[in-house]
């Protein structure tokens, strides 16, 4: 019990382990303790397993694993990482309201590689911010690009992870970008996930506060999906919260409760002076039905997939 008088003593803690056996004593330890690794990480986010050990049905994925974390340097130099963009637009009257920059590698030797598998390997190995800063900057330099040439354009909305924020000074990354390429700081939007946010870390707190002090808006991606805490909403102030394509999955199936729940979410984040934002809106009754409820922006496969620049810049006349 501290000063306050709370009880710390219930405090605790999870631990995981993977392992691995090697076939004889010729396995590099380093090589060895990477399969246990990459094991250990295949039961993350199972609740129920604490332990893993590795066998030959993970050797694709370890490989893939591999690839990814030795070669994430080369492809951040050589152009295989491009951004691509998809497009947010408003409920009202579905004009482009933003786009949302997504990693796409597209390796000449492995062939193409999705965020899902590249974005959990670069986070464990502590090397997401290479990729989280290439793609800001490839996004100020698309920016600058369209500014100079006097085309239509719109903000672009950046994620970043949790790990961003321990790795790098990210408020500097942006400060640093911005001005080198000329692109006004309102232009570029972060957007964190709820689970980022849910340890209570003043670090984070003071440093989101300054970057929304440079005109930056801070955007709540993924909300309502995982563990979600409400308490995060309660500790921070974002401008928008994106509601995860979770709600709208089997929309048809549940069409009841789905269209409450969702109702529910959009008039709490008014309340609380947020704005709404809806992801993977697929049809045109999703998209009404958003509408109808008050969700002011939508994203999601019936207004755009993620795609090139050329695409953005010939399908909505921007960039
Ligand atoms: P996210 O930020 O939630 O991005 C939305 C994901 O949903 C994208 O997948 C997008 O292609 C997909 N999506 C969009 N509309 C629809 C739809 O209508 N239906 C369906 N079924 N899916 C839709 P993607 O590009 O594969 O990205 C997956 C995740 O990887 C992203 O989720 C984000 O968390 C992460 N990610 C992508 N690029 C970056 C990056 O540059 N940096 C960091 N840190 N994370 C990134
Ligand atoms: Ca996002
Ligand atoms: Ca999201």
């Amino acid at each position: 019990t501290d000063e306050v008088g709370e009880d710390h003593t219930s405090t605790q803690l999870t631990l995981k382990a993977g392992g691995y056996v090697p076939k004889d004593i010729s396995v590099d330890p380093t090589i060895a303790c990477d399969h246990a690794r990459y094991a250990c990480s295949t039961i993350k986010k199972r609740f129920d397993r604490f332990y893993c050990e590795y066998d030959s049905e993970m050797d694709d994925g370890f490989h893939k694993r591999q690839y990814i974390i030795t070669h994430v340097n080369d492809a951040v130099k050589n152009g295989y990482i491009k951004v691509y963009y998809q497009p947010v637009v408003l409920a009202e009257d579905r004009s482009l309201c933003g786009v949302e920059a997504l990693a796409r590698w597209n390796d000449p030797n492995y062939g193409f590689l999705s965020p899902g598998d590249f974005i959990p390997a670069l986070e464990e190995y502590r090397l997401i911010q290479r990729l989280d800063r290439a793609i800001l900057e490839q996004v100020c330099k698309d920016l600058q690009a369209a500014i100079s040439t006097g085309k239509k354009i719109v903000p672009v909305s950046v994620n970043f992870s949790r790990l961003d924020f321990e790795m790098t000074d990210v408020k500097e990354m942006i400060r640093d970008l911005t001005e080198r390429y000329n692109v006004p700081a309102d232009h570029i939007h972060v957007e964190i996930t709820e689970s980022a946010l849910t340890v209570n870390d003043e670090n984070l707190k003071d440093t989101v506060a300054l970057i929304k002090n440079m005109g930056i808006q801070l955007w709540l991606d993924d909300f309502g999906s995982g563990y979600s805490s409400l308490n995060v909403l309660k500790d921070y102030t974002f401008d928008v919260m994106k509601i995860d394509m979770v709600f709208l999955r089997r929309f048809k199936e549940n069409e009841k409760k789905s269209k409450s729940i969702l109702n529910s979410i959009v008039t709490m984040a008014n309340l609380i002076d947020m704005e709404t934002l809806s992801e993977g809106v697929e049809t045109e009754e999703q998209a009404e039905f958003l509408k109808e409820i008050g969700c002011k922006r939508l994203q999601g496969y019936l207004f755009g997939k993620p795609m090139p620049i050329e695409e953005l810049s010939e399908k909505f006349c921007c960039f």
